[in-house]
């Protein structure tokens, strides 16, 4: 089955259903009416042709620089050209005055099932992250991963995130992974679906390799826009032996797929397992291999990793929250390994905000280099988009707005206040936005946010579906007398 296909059935099911109405979306109806792209109630937003006007544009392509006043022109998902003046009789105008245009932002780390246990992580061993986490995670049904993702998705469009990485490792069986990937298409931001273990995998075994093949047959098969792409999240051998990451690895690279696997999470592990140097002699390392955290890991450990290529992914809010290590992300730059930035998980984090992602990248480093100058604006935007890009194995298809890549991009005011008044773009959006200045985000050519609404998401079923989930995995996680720290989190 087609990634098309399906997103076809399920939009002939919804248009039947009216399950995906969305009353809200006022000005996207109107825009529907007229045959222009925007959010119609029940109909997935189709790519149109555009033209962005007159925003301040952050290209993020080397070549291209800075635009004011600028112009992006948009054809069948695709960007056709970036500049002023640029011509296309029949062309819908997108008005963007007072706002910045750039890339969407591309994620690298996200546990995204977890989502409906946000906040969820109390404080002390027997309600932390870890602890809970695992707990709530076995009482998930299928939907309920399922809602997980669609609330880390929506909240991913909203902040302005246009590409996630969903790092899945509460997969209970083969129906978790099928129910997630529905949800990717459904909502239609672009996505890597990393298929990963759940805590039921024991300790001697591989991924379900033979489900990953199954589903790259049936999900994967012939995606032109790699709106959706498969790949892998093995424990890694910071947990499983060198001998099962070796089968991982040789079977990821057998079918094409990219690999992602935590990494130096405590001094402990890193000189009880040395992870990266298992990796680097067995040949498993490489420009494939996204890496997560790699907070305590050695100056040689760093320059195995440049001098294979191997991208890192960085999420400071988790790393400093969960107690981690201050991300140590100035070493990875002068070493020169690629740098990717991620949520990791909002049952930690709080929030898939990757303004303050980037805000946090730049004051850590100036802080721990005690100067003002440690790294620019426009060097942390560049690991939220472009080397986002590059770690995917995507810089060919997103990360910046340059004419042939897919038109993944997002319009930010700077007339709101926290905004004004307009001064340096890249300071603007690294050090003062926020999630709700962001007015648009287009995903592939289709509006997923306008005027502040998400088009594809049932805001009202979002909050009852989260609500009943965790409401219904705490109940179960009481009664199995399995979770004695679950009701301590709750005083009501
Ligand atoms: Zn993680």
């Amino acid at each position: 089955m087609t990634v098309e296909m399906t997103r076809r059935d399920f939009l002939g099911a919804a248009a039947a259903l009216g399950t995906m109405a969305l009353a809200s979306n006022t000005a996207g109806a109107a825009q529907g009416a007229t045959g222009a792209p925007g959010g119609v109630p029940g109909v997935f937003p189709e790519r149109g042709e555009f033209i962005v006007k007159n925003a301040h544009v952050l290209t993020m392509d080397a070549k291209l620089g800075e635009v004011s006043g600028g112009e992006i022109h948009v054809r069948d998902g695709a960007i056709v050209a970036v500049g002023r003046n640029l011509s296309a009789p029949g062309a819908e105008i997108i008005r963007a005055d007072n706002m910045i245009a750039l890339p969407g932002f591309i994620e690298t780390h996200w546990h995204m099932w977890g989502a409906v246990a946000r906040n969820m992580a109390g404080p002390t061993e027997n309600t932390g992250y870890f602890y809970i986490s695992r707990l709530l995670g076995q009482f998930f049904t299928p939907e309920d991963n399922a809602r997980g993702v669609r609330l880390a998705v929506a909240e991913a469009i909203f902040s302005g995130i246009t590409t996630v990485t969903n790092w899945s490792h509460n997969l209970l069986g083969p129906e978790y992974a099928d129910a997630e990937i529905k949800v990717h298409q459904e909502v239609g931001a672009r996505a890597r679906f990393a298929y990963g273990y759940s805590r039921k995998t024991p300790p001697d075994a591989t991924l379900p390799l033979d489900d990953v093949a199954r589903v790259q047959k049936q999900w994967f098969g012939d995606s032109q826009d790699m709106l959706l792409t498969l790949g892998i999240a093995p424990r890694g051998p910071e947990t499983n032996s060198i001998e099962i990451a070796r089968e991982e690895w040789a079977f990821a690279r057998q079918h094409g797929l990219p690999i992602t696997t935590h990494m130096g999470t405590s001094m402990e592990r890193v000189k009880k397992r040395q992870g990266i140097q298992a990796l680097a002699k067995a040949g498993l390392l490489g420009a494939d291999v996204v890496l997560v955290h790699v907070t305590n890991n050695s100056p040689e450990d760093l320059k195995l990793l440049a001098e294979t290529k191997t991208p890192v992914s960085l999420s400071p809010y988790t790393e400093l929250r969960t107690g981690f290590g201050i991300t140590p992300v100035g070493s990875f730059l002068r070493t020169g390994v690629p740098v990717s930035l991620s949520v990791d998980t909002t049952i930690l984090c709080g929030n898939a905000d990757m303004f303050t992602i980037m805000k946090a990248m730049q004051n850590i480093e100036n802080g721990l280099q005690k100067s003002e100058f440690g790294i620019t604006s426009q060097r942390v935007l560049e690991m939220a988009t472009i080397d986002g890009a590059r770690a995917l194995g995507l810089a060919d298809y997103i990360g910046s707005l340059t004419p042939g890549k897919r038109a993944d991009l997002i319009l930010v005011r700077t007339t709101d206040v926290n905004m004004l008044p307009f001064t340096i773009a890249t300071n603007m959006i690294v050090q003062s936005a926020q999630p709700w200045n962001v007015d648009t985000v287009i995903v592939d050519g289709r509006f997923l946010k306008r005027e502040g609404k998400l088009t594809t998401i049932d805001m009202a079923q979002l909050a009852r579906d989260a609500a009943d989930t965790i409401e219904r995995a705490r109940k179960e996680a009481s009664k199995e007398g399995a979770g004695k720290g679950i009701n301590e989190l709750f005083t009501r």
